[in-house]
């Protein structure tokens, strides 16, 4: 935003809490890498110059790369500056800050997507003997106390851990609930090779027939490994990790799940078949077929005839369980009425219509389905920076 604000000729700050990249520094695990290729992240005015666009960059390569951005752009970072309020003022908004007050006309928020930890209510009810912590806490299996672990949650972040720990020499249980299958190549080709070459990445947010569950869907079940590998159920079950349904309750310290683990599977495997037939449709319809290998379809996910409905976690050895269950943002520090009851943002796009001038970026389809990529915030600030140039515009002329 900052890159098309100056290009746009308007004076601004950009105002951060912590450092450059802050939650790569501080929020991720130790062995995490993108799960974008690196060809994939592409910011406004600067694409990937390396020798390497197939691999994944690990958090010491991304926290460099978003530090020589930062250089680039020539509004510099405050750094260590949190907002602590921001409230609107006669035609603009006051942001208070712990390093000083600033008047403005315009506030875009771009405080991140994945703030607060969605952890269920019934965490409470678990044993007091049980260690818990979230995506955002997990560093490395050494971290966790010796035994089995229970990961919650079968998205990118809870399947990646589940790998981890598991060849780490870790016993897991996986719970699974909704998730969204996808293999890391797709006829010799990567898949978010295919996502952009088709357009899907592209797909704006008043194309999709069902936005509220566009947003709302979970991350693919992708890692960026260097052996490309994929991290999918039937990956993880030949691993040995144990997979059981969605987490229903808990009673006397035994833990239930739903009987729907079979059911979710078939939902995901459909799911995957279509977006497959996607991308053959697409590679036909722009003679592409030939340049890529045959089409093919990935096995079927495997489900045990019965898998258990509840466990006993002291009896099962399982110490810890780790919340990959995702995130919200955090706006307790917005001081305009602008946010629902569920803590989302009410916004077109981006713009936040109720309280003209502010806008807001980086959370899931928020005009593409790329928003909440890397690569997908340059479009979506051109577009937002547009808006806000032209409600400049428009006090200046008094419209
Ligand atoms: C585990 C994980 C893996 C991911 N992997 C990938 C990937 O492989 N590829 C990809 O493209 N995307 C990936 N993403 C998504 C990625 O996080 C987003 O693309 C990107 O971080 C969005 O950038 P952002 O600047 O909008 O938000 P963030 O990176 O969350 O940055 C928000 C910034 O706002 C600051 N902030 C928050 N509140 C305040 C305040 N009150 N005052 C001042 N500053 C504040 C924070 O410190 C932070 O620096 C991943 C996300 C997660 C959680």
């Amino acid at each position: 935003m900052s890159w098309w604000l100056a290009a746009r000729s308007i004076d601004h700050v950009v105002l951060e809490r912590g450092e450059v990249a802050n939650t790569w520094r501080t929020e991720r695990w130790d062995s995490l890498t993108l799960l974008t290729p690196n060809w994939q992240s592409r910011l406004p005015g600067h694409g990937y110059e390396g020798d390497d666009p197939d691999g994944f960059r690990t958090m010491q390569e991304t926290i460099a790369f978003i530090e020589r951005y930062a250089s680039l752009v020539p509004v510099s970072v405050r750094t260590h500056c949190p907002v602590t309020s921001v409230r609107s003022i006669g035609d603009g908004y006051q942001v208070v800050t712990q390093q000083g007050t600033w008047r403005c006309k315009a506030v875009v928020l771009a405080t991140g997507a994945f703030n607060i930890a969605q952890v269920p209510k019934l965490s409470a009810e678990l044993p007091s003997g049980i260690a818990q912590l979230n995506a955002a806490q997990y560093r490395n299996p050494e971290g966790l106390e010796a035994g089995g672990v229970m990961v919650v949650g079968a998205a990118a972040s809870g399947a990646q851990i589940a790998d981890e720990l598991q060849r780490s020499g870790r016993p897991v249980t996986l719970v699974v609930g909704e998730h969204v299958r996808a293999p890391r190549m797709y006829r010799g080709r990567d898949i978010q090779w295919w996502m952009d070459a088709s357009g899907l990445n592209d797909e704006r947010y008043d194309q999709v027939e069902n936005l509220r569950r566009a947003r709302s869907l979970s991350s693919f079940q992708l890692a960026g490994y260097a052996d490309r590998r994929n991290i999918d159920l039937n990956s993880l079950t030949s691993l040995g990790v144990k997979l059981v349904g969605r987490l229903a309750g808990v009673r006397e310290g035994k833990v239930q799940f739903s009987g729907s683990l079979r059911n979710l599977c078939e939902l995901a495997d459909l799911k995957l078949n279509r977006l497959l037939n996607t991308f053959d449709d697409w590679a036909a319809a722009n003679g592409v077929s030939d340049a890529v290998d045959p089409a093919h379809r990935p096995e079927p996910t495997r489900v045990e005839a019965s898998p258990p409905l509840g466990l006993d976690l002291g009896r099962a050895g399982i110490r810890t369980i780790v919340w990959a269950t995702g995130f919200r943002p955090d706006y307790s520090w917005l001081d305009v009425p602008v946010v629902d009851l569920k803590g989302n943002i009410r916004h077109d796009g981006g713009v936040v219509m109720e309280s003209p001038g502010l806008y807001v970026m980086g959370l899931p389809f928020l005009r593409r389905r790329k928003s909440s990529l890397i690569d997908g915030v340059g479009d979506d600030a051109r577009d937002l920076s547009a808006y806000l140039a032209s409600h400049l515009g428009a006090q200046c002329t008094g419209k």
